[in-house]
């Protein structure tokens, strides 16, 4: 049964004398590039797992970023590949594919209207880091996506005094702050460092198996 199927399934109807009541489901999406996954990912994760006390994250990795339009990441395969095992075994944790799918520059109010048609709107949060909150009022739709979704922000280093734009709602967790990020394991690996213990296992080798970031 594909995943979706069972969240609908999850989503049934509980009679109650007579009155049909949806069981709403607390649900965040977590957008990025996971270009690698690193471990500042999953205590992300886990932070807004455990903090807002969420049945699931879902994880949906960008086709290319539109703050990021001289980057071009690493094909979308080969990351979808890592972030699949590097969550592998996880219930709380799926791997949405659907900005791959769709190619292109990935806006989230797209996504953001899927979730909605699909779940209803009213316990969709969005997980960002710290460092995204300035930027929220450049997102596409950006007054559609304030007033429709709760943001979870996620502290990180070297960004203190998270203040949310005027129009948007949301809590800042304690979380596990990690100063760990994409661009350094990259470096890292440019620069002959290991990266283990920063990245999850199976996601170091299939950096090294399939030579990426050299
Ligand atoms: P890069 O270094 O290439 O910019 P990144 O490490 O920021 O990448 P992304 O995949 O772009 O990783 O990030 C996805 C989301 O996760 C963003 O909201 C980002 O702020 C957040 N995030 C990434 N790493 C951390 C971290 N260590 N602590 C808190 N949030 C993080």
């Amino acid at each position: 049964m594909a995943g979706w199927e069972m969240d609908r399934r999850d989503m049934s109807m509980n009679c109650a004398s007579g009155n049909r009541i949806v069981t709403p489901k607390r649900i965040a999406l977590y957008g990025g590039t996971f270009d690698p996954l690193h471990l500042g990912h999953l205590l992300v994760a886990r932070a807004a797992m455990e903090e807002m006390q969420l049945e699931k994250v879902y994880f949906i990795p960008t086709a290319q970023s539109p703050f990021k339009p001289d980057q071009l990441p690493t094909p979308p395969q080969t990351r979808l590949q890592m972030l699949r095992i590097g969550l592998a075994g996880n219930p709380d944790y799926e791997v949405d594919e659907q900005e791959i799918e769709r190619g292109g520059i990935s806006y989230t109010i797209d996504t953001v209207r899927d979730y909605q048609k699909r779940f209803g709107e009213s316990h969709l949060s969005f997980v960002i880091g710290a460092d995204h909150v300035p930027s929220l009022p450049k997102w596409r739709d950006a007054g559609e996506l304030a007033s429709s979704l709760h943001f979870i922000v996620i502290p990180r280093p070297g960004e203190n005094d998270v203040v949310f734009p005027t129009g948007y709602k949301g809590v800042v967790l304690r979380g596990f702050p990690l100063g760990v990020s994409s661009s350094q394991i990259r470096q890292r690996v440019r620069d002959k460092l290991t990266v283990r213990h920063l990245v999850p296992n199976a996601v170091e080798q299939a950096i090294v198996y399939n030579g990426l970031y050299l």
